[in-house]
């Protein structure tokens, strides 16, 4: 699998819209790899995982053609991950899909959105709806498979992560969730790891609820190992950074690299 991450920021971006804040005004400053647009991934070009406001820089930035997309797995409804509004634009009128149908893939809650944003238009935007369960399989076609893990995130919706696996080999795309309680680290255990990319929110903030911070990204990584999940040369990738946390990209390379692990950055790729 080609992995391209479109963007490594928490849901106000880095610099974040309206802020002012030193991490902000630093970023602005610098520019390069401290520009960071909320977090989504391409994997290869017919699957992206997460569909927020920046969807549409993507296409540009990357050069992507999301006409040949056919799965759109969405981890949960937070506004940085899913932005129903812009599958508007898939109707007829406004885009010529010709008789492409894309599917999508989320909670009860993405749905929601996506009616409350668009109505029932799923057909005439050539959307076909699958609900996600948590470690319930799904066939993307083309030997893809993608399980959803229950993600610790918001309660208030079936939040998930996905492992997408291809040829025997697998990702994790940890995002958003703090610390996984046992039974998902259990489950885990069953889908041993080529690749993970883990939330890392809180930066040097060491918290674990709901989102990650550096430390628990290192922990994280060490409990992959120990259970078998991670090969021990397995790729670790932190992301989905917050100007709250205040390290610049290169501070955050500073701690993660002696600790082999990688800081993601808008535009980063790399295979599994
Ligand atoms: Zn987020
Ligand atoms: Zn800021
Ligand atoms: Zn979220």
């Amino acid at each position: 699998m080609e992995i391209l991450i479109c963007g490594t920021a928490a849901a106000e971006g880095w610099p974040a819209l309206f802020c002012i804040c030193e991490a902000c005004v630093r970023a602005r400053e610098l520019g390069g790899k401290n520009i960071r647009t909320r977090a989504a991934y391409m994997v290869d070009d017919r699957v992206r995982v997460d569909f927020g406001p920046d969807s549409y820089l993507h296409q540009l930035k990357y050069g992507l053609d999301y006409s040949r997309l056919e799965h759109l797995l969405i981890s949960h409804a937070h506004s940085d991950h899913w932005y129903p509004t812009d599958l508007h634009f898939r109707r007829k009128g406004y885009s010529d899909v010709g008789d492409r149908s894309l599917t999508l893939w989320g909670n009860a809650k993405v749905e929601r959105r996506f009616e409350e944003a668009n109505g029932d238009h799923f057909d005439s935007y050539r959307v076909v709806f699958r609900a996600v369960r948590p470690w319930q399989s799904m066939d993307l076609g083309d030997g893809v498979v993608a399980i959803p893990v229950q993600a610790a995130h918001d309660t208030s919706e079936e939040c998930v992560n996905y492992v997408l696996e291809k040829d025997g080999r697998r990702l994790l795309i940890g995002h958003d969730t703090g610390w996984y309680d046992e039974l998902t680290w259990r489950l885990l255990e069953d889908y041993p790891l080529d690749a993970v990319v883990m939330d890392c929110t809180y930066g040097p903030n060491d918290h674990s609820r709901g989102h990650l911070g550096c430390a628990s990204v290192v922990r994280a990584r060490d409990e992959m190992v120990r259970r078998g999940i991670l090969r021990a040369d397995g790729i670790m990738v932190a992301g989905h950074f917050s100007h709250n946390g205040g390290w610049l990209h290169e501070d955050l390379e500073r701690y993660f690299e002696p600790l082999g692990i990688l800081v993601a950055y808008d535009g980063m790729r790399f295979t599994v």
